[in-house]
């Protein structure tokens, strides 16, 4: 049996339920809003609407790249944005009275800002709902300054770009058009001209990454001035895609947390179900970072 076949015991979810879940999945029935927590069936989904997180997608579903992690549909171009897309979507997520909500998208490297003017349109528009917090997983824009500037300016509360996996093993897992340099630099720069956004990434485990790789990571991210990371269990979505190596252990995680906060950063949250958006919320409700 190949490593996939067998999954362990902590992988395995319950059923969801709580009555904010029961609101948040009877509001979306009535939207034309496709999150992310749906689509990919998000094993968190009960735990974040739950605590009123929700994670939506902008730019449409068909992307510029093709990472071997990932099962979004690729293609060289794209259909065109639809420019009423930001207000419909802040009109979507005003009826959700969500507390948190965390918008990301496809890389669309066709475009000649990669998508950054519609991410700060839709980042300005879902600033003026009352007491929602916005965090933004962005296209790394191909590291362009002036696209990664264009965000900022918009003023998300959170600003995350996925390092995804440690150096080594980059250009195996990510498009050719990514690369760990280039995202620590977006992320550098974020920080730097925009010290007042709180700044995240995050890495998947079981790829085959030593220990040592990790700590590697996680000290370029902290010279990065990164402030939130976190770690989660690979998993393959086909056949297609890259291969589990490991199934990385509650201890593990747990180790890997405790490593995080050695390095300083103000966050982390790891365990083998956690993805880049999971429980966003808790942070700013227990009042860490706001
Ligand atoms: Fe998936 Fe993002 Fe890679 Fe596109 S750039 S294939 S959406 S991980
Ligand atoms: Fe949605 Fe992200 Fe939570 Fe999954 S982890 S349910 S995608 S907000």
């Amino acid at each position: 049996l190949a490593i996939d076949a067998r999954k362990p015991p902590w992988l395995r979810v319950g059923v969801p339920g709580g009555e904010r879940y029961q609101r948040v999945r009877e509001t979306l029935r009535g939207l034309r809003l496709h999150t992310v927590c749906q689509e990919a069936h998000c094993p968190n989904v009960a735990e974040c609407w739950g605590g009123g997180t929700a994670t939506v997608m902008l730019m449409g579903d068909v992307c510029t790249r093709g990472c071997r992690f990932c099962n979004v549909k690729t293609a060289a171009h794209p259909p065109p944005l639809d420019p009423d897309e930001p207000r419909h979507l802040a009109e979507a997520i005003r009826q959700l009275q969500l507390d948190y909500i965390v918008v990301t998208s496809v890389d669309r490297d066709d475009l000649p800002d990669g998508g950054a003017g519609h991410f700060a349109d839709a980042i300005r528009r879902l600033k003026e709902i009352p007491r929602l917090l916005v965090e933004v997983l962005t296209p790394d824009f191909r590291g362009d300054p002036e696209a990664v500037r264009t965000v900022g300016r918009a003023a998300p509360d959170v600003f995350a770009n996925n390092l995804e996996t440690v150096r080594r093993l980059t250009p195996v897992v990510r498009d050719q058009k990514a690369g760990y340099d280039q995202t620590l630099a977006v992320l550098a720069r974020m920080k730097r001209e925009f010290p007042a956004l709180v700044t995240k990434s995050s890495l998947m485990v079981g790829l085959g990454e030593t220990e040592a790789e990790i700590e590697e990571a996680l000290r370029d991210l902290r010279g990065a001035g990164v402030e939130i990371v976190t770690f989660g269990q690979y998993l393959r979505p086909s056949a297609w895609h890259l291969p589990v190596q490991e199934w990385v252990t509650p201890e593990r995680f747990e180790a890997y947390r405790r490593m995080g906060e050695r390095h300083g950063f103000r966050y982390v949250a790891s365990g083998p179900l956690v993805r880049s958006s999971y429980r966003a919320a808790e942070l700013f409700l227990r009042g860490e970072l706001a």
